[in-house]
């Protein structure tokens, strides 16, 4: 234990005190001088400082002469003063607690939410924007190609399917149905940049209308319109004009169907 040491000690060598124990280190020597001024400063000073630090001076707090203390009408009013601080920096904590919560529930639910959308931004880079419109390679006819079927020649390729098969949109877009005698059942999906993809000689479509993500099966394929057995015609246009070969255009997005 150290030994009790009043502020202004006779040793010279003067103790620089932390900030914290300046109000102590002179209002508790001062107490039996200072009387309810030294008190309350005290009290005050306890409020703040935490009790590892204040453990010596509450020592030298309990030694100075307790008859020295004495209890006047002021001190009362400080100490409800004092009661009422207490409680309104409890209450403030309080608050502050509660409003620590709530910045720590609306931090989780913001840092959940950006690894949700980073997740779907990671989906949605992966995920391919064009796709063949069957699961099948190699193709029974192309672009060009002058055929009996064809009045001219052929403004698409023909993916050699049998009935049913799943037929999925090339690109996103939206998608509309429609009926030709020569195309059959036909679906047509159109890209942001008005790319039109014709798939046609349909047995049913699947989605008649809105939006529609590359590889979303649309509709079944079949032998509608003018056609002499089940296939897939497909049409690439862009703008909506006139028909384009299909091949050059699927390569160019990184797909072959030969
Ligand atoms: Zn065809």
């Amino acid at each position: 234990p150290r030994p009790v040491r009043r502020s202004g000690g006779s040793r010279g060598r003067r103790r620089t005190p932390a900030k914290r124990s300046a109000l102590l280190t002179v209002a508790v020597p001062s107490a039996c001088v200072m009387g309810v001024a030294g008190i309350a400063a005290a009290s005050v000073g306890g409020l703040g400082a935490s009790a590892g630090e204040t453990k010596d001076d509450t020592t030298n707090l309990a030694a100075a002469d307790p008859a020295s203390v004495k209890p006047v009408a002021a001190n009362s009013k400080i100490d409800t003063q004092l009661a009422a601080l207490s409680a309104d920096a409890r209450d403030f904590g309080d608050r502050a607690s509660r409003t620590q919560e709530r910045l720590d529930l609306k931090a989780r639910q913001e840092a959940e939410k950006k690894k949700r959308d980073d997740e779907a931004k990671r989906r949605e880079a992966m995920r391919p924007k064009f796709v063949l419109p069957v699961n099948r390679e190699g193709l029974s006819a192309y672009y060009g190609q002058a055929g009996v079927n064809w009045m001219s020649v052929h403004t698409g390729i023909d993916f050699p399917v049998s009935y049913g098969t799943e037929v999925m949109a090339a690109t996103d877009g939206t998608v509309r149905t429609q009926y030709n005698s020569a195309y059959g059942n036909m679906a047509i999906v159109t890209a942001a940049d008005g790319t039109e993809t014709w798939y046609c000689h349909l047995s049913s479509t699947r989605i008649r209308s809105g939006s529609v993500k590359a590889g979303d099966v649309i509709a079944y394929s079949g032998n509608s319109g003018n056609s002499t057995g089940p296939h897939l015609h497909f049409e690439v246009r862009p703008g909506g004009g006139s028909a384009i070969d299909p091949l050059p255009w699927l390569r160019s997005h990184g797909l072959d169907p030969t």
